[in-house]
C-alpha cells in the first residue's frame, strides 16, 4: 500500500498571495478526513536554506527575494518540495500532496514573476542528487502558464524531461523540453487525451525515477487561466499520472500545488487527490 505525505504550513493558509490569493484559508481542515486515513501522514516542512536556495539562484536574485514580505511563504514552500523528494527517493513514502505558496515555475535562476519567486524543482532536485546520486526526473506541468522558470533551470540537464502545458509548441533539449499548446476552449476528455500523447509516450521511453507535477488549477473554469475545464478533470489528471508512476517508477509521484485562485476548486480537488495518492479511491 502507498504511504503518502501531505506537506502543509499553517502560514500558508494565513495571507492573500500574489496571484494565488488565500485559497488555502479552509485548510488543513478541508483535508481533515483524508488526513486520518492510515497510510497518510501529515509533514509541517522546514525552511529550505538560503545556501540550497544559491546553488540555484544567483546572489542578486537572492539579496532581493530575501527583502521581500512573501521570504517565508517562499522558504516553507521550497522547503516542504525539498523534503517530499528526498522522502519519496528514500522510500519512506511513496508520494507526496506538496502546498506551494509564492514558489514554482515562474523563477529563473536570476529573475521571477507570476507569484512564484523561487524555484522549487531546482533545490529539490540538486538536493537529492547530492544524497542519492544520478536520478532522473520527470517534470509534468499543467498550470495554465508557460514555465519559464523551470525550462531555465532545467535548460542544460538531460537528466530531467520537462512537459509543459501552455500556449505554444516547442521541442529542445533533443526532445527532454517540450511545450505543448493545449488550446483556449477545451475540454477535459481533450486535455487528458493531450496528456496522454504528449506527456505519458514520452515518459514511458524517458524511464524517469520520480514524477513532479505542477499542478495548477488556474485552468478551471471561472478562473484566471480558464481553459474550459471542469473541477472534475483534476482529480482524473491526478488518477492518471499516479497510475503511471506505478507502472513506470514504484509510484514516485510528487504533485506540487501551482497557479488557481479559486479556493472552492482547491477544498475539492486536493482532498480528493489525497485519496488517489494514498489508493483509496
Ligand atoms: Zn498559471
Ligand atoms: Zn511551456
Amino acid at each position: 500500500m502507498a504511504v503518502t505525505g501531505v506537506f502543509f504550513h499553517e502560514m500558508f493558509a494565513g495571507a492573500e498571495w500574489d496571484i494565488i490569493g488565500n485559497k488555502f484559508r479552509n485548510f488543513p481542515g478541508a483535508m481533515e478526513r483524508q488526513l486520518r486515513l492510515p497510510n497518510v501522514r501529515l509533514y509541517r516542512p522546514e525552511k529550505a536554506s538560503e545556501d540550497l536556495l544559491l546553488k540555484i539562484h544567483t546572489p542578486r536574485f537572492m539579496d532581493d527575494l530575501r527583502r521581500m514580505w512573501y521570504y517565508e511563504g517562499v522558504l516553507y514552500s521550497v522547503g516542504g518540495c525539498v523534503e517530499a523528494t528526498e522522502r519519496i527517493l528514500s522510500g519512506e513514502i511513496t508520494n507526496a500532496l506538496v502546498f506551494d505558496v509564492a514558489a514554482g515555475h515562474h523563477a529563473e535562476r536570476d529573475y521571477a514573476w507570476g507569484g512564484t519567486y523561487a524555484s522549487c524543482a531546482g533545490p529539490a532536485f540538486w538536493k537529492a542528487r547530492q544524497k542519492f546520486g544520478r536520478k532522473r526526473f520527470a517534470i509534468i506541468d499543467t498550470d495554465c502558464h508557460h514555465g519559464n522558470g523551470t525550462r531555465d533551470v532545467f535548460r542544460d540537464d538531460a537528466d530531467v524531461l520537462h512537459v509543459c502545458f501552455c500556449s505554444m509548441n516547442l521541442t529542445e533539449g533533443n526532445g527532454t523540453k517540450v511545450c505543448v499548446d493545449s488550446g483556449w476552449q477545451t475540454t477535459d476528455d481533450a486535455y487528458l487525451e493531450l496528456v496522454r500523447r504528449e506527456f505519458i509516450t514520452r515518459a514511458r521511453e524517458f524511464e524517469p525515477d520520480m514524477v513532479l507535477h505542477k499542478f495548477g488549477h488556474d485552468t478551471c473554469e471561472g478562473d484566471y487561466g480558464d481553459r474550459g475545464l471542469t473541477p472534475e478533470f483534476f482529480p482524473r489528471l491526478a488518477n492518471e499520472i499516479n497510475h503511471l508512476t506505478r507502472e513506470l517508477c514504484g509510484g514516485r509521484y510528487l504533485v506540487l500545488t501551482h497557479g488557481g485562485c479559486r479556493a472552492d476548486v482547491a477544498e475539492e480537488i486536493f482532498p480528493r487527490i489525497i485519496e488517489i495518492l494514498a489508493g483509496t479511491t
